[in-house]
């Protein structure tokens, strides 16, 4: 990744892509405390857009604010630089990765008057869990590690540290060959995926947990927005895994992972093991609003 082509926005200025370098004694770098987002830029009739720029910049900086991290850029600032990167990186879709990390000016955990650094990347990324994931779903696995307790990671900010969890997860599933993990919450109830959040549809209701330990993702907004439009209700609860296993459909949200369908769920096919039709309208729509092809939630895009 750090070999090659284009640009970085970083603290406030575009630097070539191999320059975008940082101390080895970055202190979020030794202690996991940073905060970061990704979105996506889809190509459309007008140019690229990135989706929900305003909701994503609002996350970042409530994460921020959540580990008392003062990011020393406006969000105005920080949505142009988001435009800037896709514009002087050629890209017409791709991912940005903004990133808000602590300077190397000293060690220990009192994080005291360490400087905030602000990175922004984007690269080209295609489907996040495989090529065919989208059309043909994916096989999950519950994972033996929990989501994090309330109190012991702030679920509702998008941390560095938060991803350990997800890694550990991840890779325990994937060396078995599944393609995405799912984990529980403390309790014993579906949480979320390593990166997605989960969404299961029974007798035409639609039903994802509430946000006590998921990340609120804003994927997951949108979705709940669009089944409403289409009168399909929406129930947020607490979600056990035998109820995934007897759902009609199922499916995860995710900036990167998009609308997949969960084709089974530890070694349970979920209805007839393909992408349900109810997840099919959803993503079809979906993908119709981050096209530019939708008539509606045209705020939802910002063109470059
Ligand atoms: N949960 C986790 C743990 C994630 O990493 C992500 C991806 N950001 C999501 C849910 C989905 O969030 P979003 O739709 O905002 O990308």
């Amino acid at each position: 990744m750090a070999d090659r082509d284009g640009v970085i926005w970083f603290d406030g200025k575009m630097v070539p892509w191999r320059d975008a370098t940082t101390h080895v004694l970055t202190h979020t770098l030794h202690y996991g405390m940073g905060v970061f987002e990704g979105l996506r830029a889809y190509q459309t009739s007008k140019g690229p857009a990135i989706f929900r720029l305003v909701e994503h910049t609002d996350r970042l900086f409530n994460s921020a604010h959540i580990f008392r991290m003062t990011i020393p850029f406006d969000k105005a600032t920080l949505m142009q630089a988001q435009k800037e990167v896709v514009k002087q990186n050629h890209l017409e879709s791709g991912y940005i990765r903004p990133i808000v990390f602590y300077g190397a000016e000293a060690m220990g955990l009192s994080a005291k008057n360490l400087s905030v650094h602000v990175a922004i990347a984007a690269w080209p990324w295609g489907t996040y869990l495989g090529p065919d994931s989208l059309e043909n779903g994916i096989r999950v696995k519950t994972s033996s590690f929990c989501r994090h307790h309330v109190n012991i990671n702030m679920c509702r900010a998008k941390s560095v540290a938060t991803y350990t969890n997800s890694i550990l997860a991840h890779q325990e599933v994937a060396m078995d060959g599944y393609h995405e993990a799912l984990l529980l919450d403390v309790d014993g109830y579906i949480a979320e995926g390593s990166g997605e959040n989960i969404f299961i549809i029974k007798q035409g209701k639609l039903y994802t947990p509430d946000l006590t330990s998921c990340l609120e993702g804003i994927t997951r907004n949108s979705v709940i927005e669009l089944a409403q439009e289409m009168n399909i209700p929406v129930i947020e609860k607490r979600i056990t895994r035998d109820e995934v296993y007897c759902a009609d459909e199922a499916f995860f949200t995710g900036t990167a992972a998009e609308v997949t369908p969960i084709r089974e769920l530890d070694n349970r096919t979920i209805g007839n093991g393909k992408r349900g039709p109810i997840t099919q309208q959803l993503q079809a729509l979906f993908f119709d609003c981050v096209s530019g092809k939708a008539t509606h939630h045209t705020d939802w895009l910002h063109y470059i």
